[in-house]
């Protein structure tokens, strides 16, 4: 079954407003089983908001708006879908009644524009809405079922769960969405996509988005299926496919983020850790935090900028920045050793790069990073160049610098 969703509403076709109620709307819709495949703003005109629904009746079975329901002259909702259906207007008196009594409960007289929300189309079932004064419909014509609700988030979010939700599920739709959440890290989104791409053909009755995010790149491989058993056979298979293009760039099949999973790392290993860190600023430190539970593991960091800093902190020798360069392996290193001896961690990290947009040369180009990562037996470093911006470039850092804390767990005897 396919739905189309309408958010009416000339702000939110302005700078200053999203369309959020669709996101919620879309994933109440999924979870009875009903996949959206369109979505609309339109604003108030009528001209423009009948062809919406227009469209929309042509193309899904089920079409649900949310907004214009309100009681002042742009609020046309209403009147354009009862227009478009050759339907009348008619007054619920059950509404009306309830409206009146909403005024009288705040002793205010009933502005006579209010009348208009208890308005609904000839035939509509009338949805009540305990959080606000102008009910949903639920309307049943030409085939399709047509369902209104206000725009105020909280309203809308009521009437979808208590009135909604549960006369779709009586529809009896067997179709369910599955999917899964693989969290990628170390790989671009285009790489990412080359190696999965080719897989893409073979399982088409999947569908697979790929989602660059700040947390880093994620996969989401769906499937609609009415059997549950077939459905997660099938995506098993498909993962596994992807975890063999992917390799240990695939960092986890159920949601786990790198900042999760470095934590479990540190606690079933009951490792501390402790950072040094120049181009990212704290961004290391600040993901190891983001995590509850993390004053177990984390016993601090240093953000030593200036090379007097990474000495004086860190005890990083003056004549091996001299020698190699703030930003090279070496330092990575000494940082990395640095700040374990210092904290008496189990694991120390260290990173040093040129984050830009100023300060690169051509031998040490902006995005270039080292990090380092030492315990008791000694340290190992990594050179990365990163594209991007200053922001880019930290992100992918302090990403990297979890990923090697990760790597270090699980594949301790490879040299990184
Ligand atoms: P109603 O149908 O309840 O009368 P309305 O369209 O008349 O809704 P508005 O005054 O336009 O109500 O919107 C009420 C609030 O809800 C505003 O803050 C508006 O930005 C917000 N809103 C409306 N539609 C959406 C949407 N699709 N996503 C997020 N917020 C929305
Ligand atoms: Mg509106």
């Amino acid at each position: 079954m396919k739905a189309e969703i309408i958010a009416v509403g000339s702000e939110l076709l302005t700078p200053f407003r999203t369309d959020t109620n669709s996101l919620y709307l879309t994933a109440e819709l999924n979870q009875v089983g009903i996949e959206v495949v369109h979505k609309a703003i339109v604003g108030d005109g009528p001209d423009e908001m009948r062809s919406s629904f227009q469209h929309a009746l042509d193309r899904a079975e089920v079409v649900l708006s949310c907004g214009g329901l309100g009681p002042t002259d742009d609020d046309r909702t209403r009147g354009t879908v009862a227009q478009l259906l050759g339907r009348k207007l008619i007054r619920d008196e059950a509404t009306y009644r309830k409206i009146q009594e909403r005024f009288r409960r705040f002793n205010r007289a009933m502005p006579e524009i209010n009348a208009r929300q208890a308005l609904v189309i000839e035939g509509a079932d009338v949805l009540p809405n305990p959080r606000g004064t102008a009910p949903g419909q639920w309307i049943e014509a030409r085939g399709r079922i047509l369902i209104l609700l206000p725009g105020v988030p909280n309203e809308m979010r009521g009437l979808m769960e208590l009135e909604v939700k549960p006369r779709l599920a009586r529809l009896g739709v067997k179709q369910r969405l599955y999917s899964r959440d693989l969290r990628i890290v170390g790989l671009f989104e285009s790489e990412v996509d080359q190696r999965v791409m080719p897989l893409y053909a073979e399982y088409s009755d999947t569908e697979t988005t790929i989602l660059a995010t700040a947390g880093g790149i994620q996969l989401h491989p769906r499937i609609w299926s009415a059997d549950p058993a077939y459905a997660q056979a099938r995506l098993d298979e498909l993962v596994r496919r992807i975890s063999l293009v992917l390799g240990e760039n695939l960092i986890s099949m159920n949601g786990e983020m790198i900042e999760e999973i470095v934590a479990r790392l540190l606690t079933e290993n009951r490792a501390t850790i402790a950072v040094a860190e120049s181009c990212t600023g704290g961004l290391l430190a600040e993901k190891l935090t983001s995590i509850s539970g993390s004053s177990a593991y984390f016993l601090g960091g240093v953000v030593c900028y200036s090379n007097e800093l990474k000495t004086n902190l860190v005890g990083v020798p003056p004549e091996l920045i001299a020698a190699k360069g703030a930003v090279s392996s070496e330092v990575a290193l000494a940082l990395a050793e640095g700040i374990r001896k210092r904290t008496g961690a189990t694991i120390g990290v260290g990173v040093t790069g040129i984050a830009g947009p100023t300060g690169g040369t051509p031998e040490k180009p902006v995005g270039l990073v080292h990090i380092g990562i030492a315990n008791e037996h000694g340290a190992r470093e990594k050179s990365f160049r990163f594209p991007g911006d200053r922001e880019r470039i930290r992100f992918f850092a302090s990403q990297n610098a979890l990923d090697a804390v990760r790597r270090h767990f699980l594949f301790p005897q490879r040299n990184q």
